[in-house]
């Protein structure tokens, strides 16, 4: 499964960055930055979290 972040949706909040800061990274203006990470069931407890603290929606796993 891979975790990818559409940054069609992004709008910068930092959120999922500030979240889980060994997982996401953003940009100087707040984006993420591109993400395209192979990720396993179950999740990690920060992948959960960075998922859960994006208002976007912009984060999945597929
Ligand atoms: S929390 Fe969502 S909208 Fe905010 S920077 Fe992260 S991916 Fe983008």
């Amino acid at each position: 499964m891979r975790l990818t972040i559409d940054a069609g949706k992004c709008t910068g909040h930092a959120r999922c960055w500030e979240t889980a800061p060994d997982v996401f990274d953003i940009d100087d203006h707040g984006y993420a930055l591109p993400l395209d990470r192979e990720v396993h069931e179950p999740l990690d407890e920060a992948v959960r979290a960075g998922i859960a603290a994006c208002p976007e929606r912009a984060i999945s796993v597929h």
